[in-house]
């Protein structure tokens, strides 16, 4: 059964149990009030009774005065020995039980029932007077007539109500999942062209809303990735074939041209190794940034000082020629230490790269923060913004080894990590790199 079809019978349900008990109670109120008169008249008849003279009643000598043109009613005396006496000409005997001789004999009190004389429904009281019990009784038939026409009608109005109830619910229902059905459909759409520019029409504050809403965002999000994915891809294929395209031309020179000179020759060699190593440290840049905010590790706690002097320890063998300063206060981050050492390295390989021989290149940890500054040229003003983009090589870099990929990873991990990354202008000259990690416990 679907969705909205369950939604129109819960309402309906819930519509024709309201009506069917409504109805339930207008019945019964009615048959209360219809038949209550009559038992007032009943008992206003056995008062009037009750003031007859007792011999009078044993020989059936009285008779029932009507109240306001109502019916007087039908009496018969009931001896205690359960023989009846008959008043006036009438001759259709009323019934008589044990509680009704029980009454003649003073062992009971007056008592109202329905019975049946003749095969007519009737109301009778029974009531004592003066050792006997005289039995009155009125007939209800006009009174089962209007509660039977009553009930049908009752009838007819509760079927009626349940049939609009479930018409109205599934009107209710229709409109209700109208959004829903907008969403299913975009969601489809999505599946079968894999088009994700398509967007829901998210108006109002309602639940539904605010489905449609995250159902926009995530689509956003999707596309934004496979559009980020598809520039990776571009840029990269774009960034490798500058490479091959050298490594082919040297390659194509030292195989054709047999009589290069040993100098030229060693250097073409040299220059092929080089372009090699440089292309190997590219891909597995690239790979990095592919893999992307999937954490290829559980995060863990990370001593974040003690993981700086490791990478200043490498980048000191790998770069003799400048002077790392260290300044590291004990810090613990909630992070993936690979990445974290990556992101690190990075910053210090761009500030050795960038400081002439000798120059100092300070690295402080304070905080969940690492600080790199060198004493180089410093980056200028118009490429500050796009350093951290991927592939982008300020014009001044060209000449240097170097994909324009370091940063771009550096970013990527400050985000993975919920943190930033900057850099700026160093006072005094150089540049400031600040990769500032969250997820720092308090107590470092
Ligand atoms: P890769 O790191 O991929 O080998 P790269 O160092 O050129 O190449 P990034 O580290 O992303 O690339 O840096 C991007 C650009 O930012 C650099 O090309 C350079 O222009 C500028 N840059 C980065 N760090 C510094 C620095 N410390 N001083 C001056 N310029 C810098
Ligand atoms: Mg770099």
């Amino acid at each position: 059964m679907s969705f909205r079809a369950r939604l129109a019978l819960v309402a309906a349900a819930a519509v024709a149990l309201a009506i069917v008990a409504a109805s339930f109670a207008v019945y019964f109120i009615v048959k209360d009030q219809l038949r209550a008169p009559i038992d007032d008249s009943l008992r206003h008849s056995a008062v009037d009774i009750q003031h007859t003279p007792p011999d009078d009643i044993l020989r059936g000598l009285f008779h029932l005065t009507a109240q306001l043109g109502g019916a007087p009613g039908y009496p018969q005396v009931v001896k205690p020995n359960g023989q009846v006496i008959a008043i006036g000409s009438r001759t259709t005997p009323l019934p008589v039980d044990d509680r009704d001789i029980d009454v003649a004999r003073g062992q009971s009190s007056t008592f109202l029932r329905d019975a049946h004389v003749s095969g007519i429904h009737v109301r009778m009281i029974t009531f004592p007077v003066g050792g006997v019990a005289v039995q009155v009784v009125r007939p209800l038939n006009e009174v089962d007539h209007s509660l039977s026409r009553i009930e049908t009608w009752l009838i007819l109005i509760a079927l009626a109500g349940i049939a609009i109830a479930a018409a109205l619910g599934l009107l209710v229902a229709r409109a209700a999942l109208a959004p829903v059905r907008r969403l299913t459909a975009t969601a489809e759409t999505v599946t079968h062209t894999g088009d994700l520019s398509q967007r829901i029409d998210a108006g109002g504050h309602d639940e539904l809303a605010r489905l449609a809403a995250s159902f926009n965002a995530m689509l956003e999000a999707l596309e934004e990735s496979t559009r980020a994915q598809r520039q990776l891809v571009a840029d990269a294929s774009h960034e490798l074939r500058t490479p091959l395209t050298s490594l082919r031309t040297n390659i194509e020179v030292l195989a054709s041209d047999r009589t290069l000179p040993p100098g030229e020759r060693e250097r073409l060699l040299n220059d092929v190794v080089e372009q090699l190593g440089e292309m190997t440290t590219l891909i597995a840049e690239l790979i990095d940034l592919a893999r992307g905010e999937q954490h290829v590790a559980e995060p863990e706690e990370v001593r974040l000082d003690l993981l700086a002097a490791d990478a200043v320890e490498r980048a000191r063998r790998n770069q003799p020629k400048v002077t790392f300063i260290t300044d590291l206060h004990e810090s613990t981050v909630h992070g993936v230490p690979s990445t974290i050492e990556r992101a690190v390295a990075n910053l210090l390989d761009n500030a050795a790269k960038w400081s002439r021989p000798g120059e100092n290149v300070e690295v402080g940890v304070d905080n969940g923060a690492v600080t790199v500054r060198d004493h180089g040229p410093g980056i200028d003003d118009e490429d500050l913004p796009y350093v951290f983009d991927r592939f982008y090589r300020a014009r001044a870099a060209r000449g240097l080894p170097g994909s324009g990929l370091g940063l771009a990873i550096v970013r990527q991990v400050a985000r993975a990590h919920g943190g930033s990354v900057v850099a700026e202008h160093a006072e005094g000259g150089g540049t400031r790199v600040v990769l500032r990690l969250n997820g720092a416990s308090n107590n470092s």
